[in-house]
């Protein structure tokens, strides 16, 4: 037998760039999109030692930042292999997908 008690759980409701402020809530596709970094740094850590980092960017900010150095696998790829590594500026300029607008 299970007994149960009702709890408060706190969700996220809505994201907002850090980058360029645009805001997204759980029912717009763009919310499960976003990319959000927590990382508390260690010694040597440029940031401080024990210091926390946080950053929530949508996928264009995102993309900005880190399109060049980014390893993108499709989903059907199961090598996993260097050959198979698509170029994010390739995708960016095919969809013309831009922060821009
Ligand atoms: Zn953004």
């Amino acid at each position: 037998m299970k007994n149960f008690e009702d709890k408060v759980v706190k969700v996220i409701s809505k994201l907002t760039c850090d980058g360029c402020g645009e805001q997204a809530t759980q029912d717009d596709y763009e919310f499960h999109e976003f990319i959000s970094i927590d990382h508390k740094c260690g010694y040597g850590s440029i940031h401080g030692d024990g210091n926390q980092i946080s950053i929530d960017l949508c996928q264009k900010c995102f993309a900005d930042m880190c399109g060049d150095s980014l390893t993108v696998i499709e989903p059907n790829d199961e090598k996993h292999d260097s050959g198979s590594r698509i170029d994010v500026k390739d995708i960016l300029s095919a969809n013309k997908i831009s922060n821009q607008e």
